[in-house]
């Protein structure tokens, strides 16, 4: 039987956005993958986290990618109360899900930082990267040192070219300090729940 592919969504999402469900989306189905799960970090250990706490933004993850039955949300890092590492959490799901390939998604600005992160080779020996173009990120920088990486960490990196959003995380907390609109950069229910919990007006 062939494996199972899932592929695997880290970040903060805080809060979620329609930037990281279209790039879970193209590759879902690009790649003809079983699921996406997406993991809220917890306690990342190259951020700290000024906005919501890990239990909205799980909640708004998991209200974000409801109607998705492909989509699937995991508390592995939220629940734990050490600083989460990347290869802790792999290494997690790989005894809990058996004969099945996994694939890291990031923007190209997070997987330039993986050099930074614990143990990539090991990270890189038990799966493959799908890095995708994110507007803000030049295309020819990243690309080299994507290169550089594949090379020192013998690694697998693919690219993939997503429609570009310029959407952030950061914009959408700035706007709501400010009194702007943050409608159509995320769902209308993430942004109901951020106005009901007063998230990120301080
Ligand atoms: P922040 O501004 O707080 O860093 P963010 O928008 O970058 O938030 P993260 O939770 O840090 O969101 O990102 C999780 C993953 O999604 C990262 O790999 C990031 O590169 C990717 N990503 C986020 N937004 C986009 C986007 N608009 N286009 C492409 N990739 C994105
Ligand atoms: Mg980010």
């Amino acid at each position: 039987m062939a494996k199972k592919r899932f592929g695997i969504m880290g970040g903060t999402f805080d809060p979620i956005h329609l930037g990281h469900l279209v790039i879970a989306n193209e590759v879902l189905n690009i790649y003809n993958m079983d699921k996406i799960i997406f993991i809220p970090a917890g306690n990342p250990p190259f951020k700290n986290i000024t906005g919501a706490s890990s239990f909205d933004r799980y909640l708004m993850t998991i209200i974000a990618t409801m109607a998705n039955n492909n989509f699937e949300v995991s508390d592995i890092e939220i629940k734990n109360k050490e600083k989460s590492y990347t290869i802790n959490t792999v290494k997690e799901l790989i005894k809990i899900y058996d004969d099945t390939e996994f694939y890291f998604i990031t923007g190209m600005d997070a997987i330039i930082d993986l050099p930074k992160w614990q143990e990539p080779q090991e990270l890189l020996k038990h799966l493959k990267f799908i890095a995708v173009n994110r507007p803000g990120v030049c295309d020819q920088d990243a690309l080299n040192k994507i290169e550089e990486i594949r090379e020192i960490f013998d690694g697998k990196i693919e690219i993939l070219k997503v429609p570009m959003l310029q959407i952030s995380s950061t914009d959408i907390r700035d706007r709501i300090k400010n009194n702007k609109s943050i409608k159509y950069l995320v769902s209308e229910s993430v942004e109901q729940y951020i106005i009901k919990n007063n998230l990120y007006t301080v």
